[in-house]
């Protein structure tokens, strides 16, 4: 798995950009620092008369996977915040109401970086089967599943699985 491991300073421009320690970089040159820091990151389990709300992935780190709704927090938002704003986005609905799972680390690689995440898992459940507007650059498909007869193996995400088989094991 690749690294992020840049060589020229974003500052300076120098090739004397290098990792300090963890997930500090600094320039040799110009002593210009990055913290290269954990993004927070969110999931919604949709749950509508017994059943799950499941997304399948339009776009790599594993497409065509089965994900769930959500998506990296903004600068300025809270975790709520960021998951109506990726459940509106993604699925074209409107969601508040959302209670607090756990949350769990995570790794993702995009194009050649690897990011650390902390996923935090929401749950909602909603009144009614909602009509979807699905995010084709996103999301391919959108179906509801027996939530005791799905396979938390299915997901994309290590930290999804986890997250996902110690909600419904309760
Ligand atoms: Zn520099």
């Amino acid at each position: 798995m690749e690294d992020f491991s840049p060589t020229y300073c974003p500052q300076c421009g120098e090739a004397s950009f290098t990792n300090k320690h963890g997930t500090c970089y600094v320039c040799s040159s110009c002593q210009f620092e990055y913290f290269h820091n954990t993004a927070a990151a969110v999931a919604g389990l949709l749950e509508w008369q017994g059943k799950i709300l499941l997304t399948r992935r339009a776009k790599e780190p594993f497409a065509g996977r089965l994900d769930l709704p959500g998506g990296f927090i903004d600068p300025g938002e809270s975790l709520e915040q960021g998951l109506s704003r990726e459940i509106n986005e993604e699925l074209g609905i409107h969601v508040t109401q959302w209670r607090y799972v756990a949350s769990g680390a995570n790794q993702y690689l995009y194009k050649n970086v690897r990011y650390n995440t902390m996923d935090a898992l929401f749950v909602a459940s909603l009144d009614s089967k909602p009509l979807l507007a699905l995010q084709e650059s996103e999301i391919t498909e959108a179906i509801w599943v027996e939530k005791h007869q799905f396979d938390t193996n299915e997901l994309a995400f290590a930290s999804l699985q986890r997250l996902t088989k110690a909600y419904l094991q309760q």
